[in-house]
């Protein structure tokens, strides 16, 4: 299955054979991002409905020395293709913990796990020993992942999963509703977390038919018991129609975008070097 995936990004995403050309150097490029530091963290806010900031979600950035700020859905493909995704993966599972570690209070930290991670051998054990190491309380530390995870190999990633829960961490069901089959998953896991996906979000009181699919998320989600983050909030209209459905969280560039955390220091109560 690896190899079958191999390649397909660049020639997806590339027409010309000079843009594929330039989609494999980056590939190439990718591969020294750790070492030469090029790789950073923007941290984003997640507020309840209300407006009252409880937690952050980790956001990769790429700052490439020539092209600049690469944005994650550029790059995060790439990474995947080449099985990069695992070693950045766990830069990023390190890096935030330890940020969120660093903080005096007990804000949550929410981090992206790729389906291809969960190919890896032992990312269960990663977690553990990154929260050993960092002295993170696992009931601080999220997990967001799509239902990829569970497309391909449902019964490993089962298991995985139910390991991760077992270390005393949460796992969110990230892009909610855009995948095929959201619902058997909700059934076959229990996650701690729904995030709507901010496309629904964006058509809020524009479109009626989403307004009603947002309305029946939370409305599932009260049924389950499992609360929903609505993602992409932009406006106070959007946030307005979330309250009076009861959503329980929100997140969005209303609440505040992803920004290096010396930008949140108010929030996290952290002393940053300049
Ligand atoms: P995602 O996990 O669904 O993250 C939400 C994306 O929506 C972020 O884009 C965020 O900046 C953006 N966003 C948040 N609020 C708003 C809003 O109000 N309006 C609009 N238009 N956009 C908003 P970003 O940071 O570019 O990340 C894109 C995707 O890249 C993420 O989608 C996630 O799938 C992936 N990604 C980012 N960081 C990581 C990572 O550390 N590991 C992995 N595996 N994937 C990552
Ligand atoms: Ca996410
Ligand atoms: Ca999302
Ligand atoms: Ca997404």
């Amino acid at each position: 299955a690896k190899a079958e995936g191999r390649g397909r990004f660049c020639a997806f995403n590339a027409g010309m054979d000079r843009r594929m050309h330039d989609c494999r150097v980056l590939q190439q490029d990718l591969r020294h991002a750790i070492k030469r530091h090029e790789l950073a963290l923007h941290y984003q806010p997640q507020a309840s409905v209300s407006g009252e900031i409880f937690g952050f979600e980790a956001l990769l950035r790429w700052y490439h020395p020539t092209r600049g700020l690469i944005s994650p859905d550029q790059f995060v493909p790439l990474a995947e293709e080449s099985g990069l995704i695992i070693e950045i993966g766990r830069w990023v599972l390190r890096e935030a913990c330890r940020e969120a570690a660093s903080w005096p209070n007990r804000l949550k930290i929410a981090i992206n796990v790729s389906p291809i991670q969960f190919r890896q051998e032992n990312l269960v054990g990663d977690v553990h020993t990154v929260l050993l190491q960092t002295g993170l309380s696992p009931d601080r530390l999220e997990l967001e992942v799509t239902e990829g995870v569970l497309v391909q190999d449902f019964a490993r990633a089962l298991q995985i999963l139910r390991g991760l829960k077992a270390l005393g961490i949460q796992i969110a069901m990230d892009d909610f509703g855009t995948g095929y089959s959201s619902l058997s998953y909700l059934q076959a896991f229990p996650f701690d977390t729904i995030k709507i996906d901010k496309s629904f979000t964006a058509k809020l009181k524009t479109d009626t038919s989403a307004d009603e699919i947002v309305r029946a998320v939370i409305g599932l989600g009260r049924g389950l018991n499992i609360p929903i983050v609505a993602e992409g909030v932009e406006t106070e209209e959007q946030r307005a129609f979330l309250e009076d459905a009861q959503c329980q969280h929100i997140q969005g560039y209303l609440i505040g975008k992803a920004e290096p955390i010396a930008q949140y220091s108010d929030l996290t109560g952290a002393t940053h070097a300049p």
